[in-house]
């Protein structure tokens, strides 16, 4: 397979862009998911997604994309759900589910999810989205992919339509320019392209000015780290930016006298510096300007969307680089790019010292405190992975990145509503992110309690005695996506199935 290298102009600073995009291989096979015109799920207890508490036993009754009813569960023939089912219930369900012993939440909505079909080199256009869909995540927000928005865009039309095995995708378009009449004419090419939203890096004070004026005109949300540049969060704020991604900016906006401290030699432009030294500038920042400038991320109603997950591996290495997952669930061309590469976006790993770690982990206490005060105060925080990069695999990584959001001090019930309802309001759908009569049957069906314990969420399940042996139980048993069923234990056999064929092709001396 030909490979063209797509060198990406501009400067990207954590979440890039893909220095290689695999062009003109395959497309995705069809959905296998079936819609039906009524779907029960039976049996199940209900975490509805707006922090209320688990309800049930509860029957949900689908039609097509719609969650129709939610009610006390009741005998199968009520429903008349086959078998001598009474005429008096309606007409029988097309399919049923039973959710006996398991625990029923909304699709989770993962706002910083990357589509990437190659890394080190291509793979299948199925692996990142079927990793996705086998960890209930039912919508994206994606915020600039390497494959540029027209490919976005049309994917996110065949997943509507049922034509891909996909979340629902929202697709942002990365803009930056050198001057403001170029970001303008940028900004109306990607809204006519299709657009949902634009993801902005570093720029500068008057293409800032530019964006922001631009996107209210057209209608467009912003999302943005502020990664340290003249602009910080409060200039966002001003600017009606609708996320801030990652953290850079709050901290920076924060620095007494307003500069940070960098060792002489440092170089913004040299990750490894970029990296090690953004692990102190939580520490740096002073803590009632801090508080100011969280209310006035609160006064423009944005959301913190802080992707803890992906910068994990900063404090740990070692644990990062082994994860449990690797072996079934990582295709190689993945983990190929996350080794340690100066030449990669986000593979600094080299030199990586103790201090550094150290230096993270007391990052990770101050940033973990000021997420947990803005939502104390009533500030949006949301989930968003931005897998695909340091260690972070698809579908694994918004997981992670909830338990992490349980190490900052919520509740399990606030953790997934921030996954659920906290990233429909972000988005502005209101239909979804909540398990309700009217609502989307964005649903995700969970073998196991992920209030008890978050890790019941991932592919590879969890040890669990039975009768004094150890079995693996939980995962995703069924991810519903507008009333599409997909089989959970078929989505992870056939991700399985690519990454052996891929180190298959690999030993073979073939692919990439
Ligand atoms: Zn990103």
């Amino acid at each position: 397979m030909r490979l063209r290298l797509l060198i990406t102009a501009a400067l990207l600073g954590f979440c890039g862009l893909p220095l290689a995009a695999q062009q003109g291989s395959t497309p995705p096979t069809p959905s296998r998911g079936v819609r039906y015109p009524r779907l029960l799920i039976r049996n199940a207890m209900v975490i509805d997604g707006t922090g209320n508490p688990v309800h049930g036993p509860l029957d949900i009754m689908v039609e097509g994309s719609t969650i129709t009813s939610v009610r006390p569960a009741r005998p199968v023939d009520e429903f008349g759900t086959g078998r001598g089912g009474s005429a008096a219930a309606g007409p029988a369900a097309d399919k049923v589910i039973d959710a006996t012993g398991m625990y029923v939440m909304p699709g989770i909505i993962d706002v910083h999810s990357h589509i990437q079909f190659s890394r080190s080199g291509p793979m299948p256009k199925d692996y990142e989205y079927k990793l996705l869909l086998a960890h209930g995540i039912t919508t994206i927000r994606d915020p600039g992919s390497g494959e540029g928005i027209d490919t976005m865009v049309a994917h996110a039309r065949l997943s509507a339509e049922n034509r891909i095995t996909a979340p629902t995708i929202i697709p942002y378009a990365t803009v930056a320019a050198d001057n403001p009449t170029d970001v303008r004419a940028m900004i109306r090419r990607v809204k006519a392209a299709g657009a949902m939203g634009l993801k902005v890096f570093v720029n500068r004070p008057d293409v800032w000015d530019a964006i922001g004026d631009e996107a209210k005109l057209l209608g467009l949300p912003i999302a943005t780290d502020m990664r340290i540049q003249e602009y910080d969060v409060r200039d966002a704020a001003r600017l009606g930016v609708r996320s801030i991604e990652h953290w850079y900016g709050i901290p920076d906006a924060a620095i007494p006298g307003g500069v940070q401290h960098f060792p002489e030699t440092y170089n913004f432009d040299n990750e490894s510096d970029r990296f090690r030294w953004a692990g102190d500038l939580w520490r740096q920042a002073d803590s009632a300007r801090l508080s100011v400038v969280l209310d006035t991320m609160l006064a423009h109603h944005m959301t913190w969307d802080p992707t803890f997950g992906v910068y994990e591996a900063n404090r740990d290495i070692g644990r990062a680089q082994t994860l449990p997952w690797f072996a079934e669930y990582a295709h190689p061309a993945v983990m190929a790019y996350f080794a340690p590469d100066p030449t990669r976006h986000g593979s600094y790993h080299f030199d990586w010292s103790t201090a550094d770690e150290v230096r993270w982990k007391n990052n990770y206490r101050i940033w973990m405190k000021w997420v947990h005060e803005y939502a104390m105060r009533g500030g949006n925080v949301t989930v968003g992975s931005d897998a695909g990069f340091i260690y972070h695999l698809y579908g694994f990584a918004t997981i992670r990145e909830m338990e992490l959001q349980q190490e900052a001090g919520f509740e399990p019930l606030e953790v997934i509503q921030h996954a659920t309802s906290n990233g429909a309001k972000l988005l502005g759908i209101a239909n979804t992110g909540v398990i309700r009569a009217g609502y989307s049957a964005d649903i995700a069906i969970v073998d196991g309690n992920p209030l008890q314990n978050m890790k019941v969420l991932y592919a590879t399940g969890v040890d669990t005695p039975v009768n004094g042996k150890i079995v693996k139980r939980g995962g995703v048993r069924w991810t519903i996506k507008q009333g599409i069923v997909f089989d959970g234990e078929q989505l992870r056999a056939e991700i399985r199935q690519m990454v052996k064929d891929a180190k298959a092709q690999r030993a073979a001396g073939g692919g990439q």
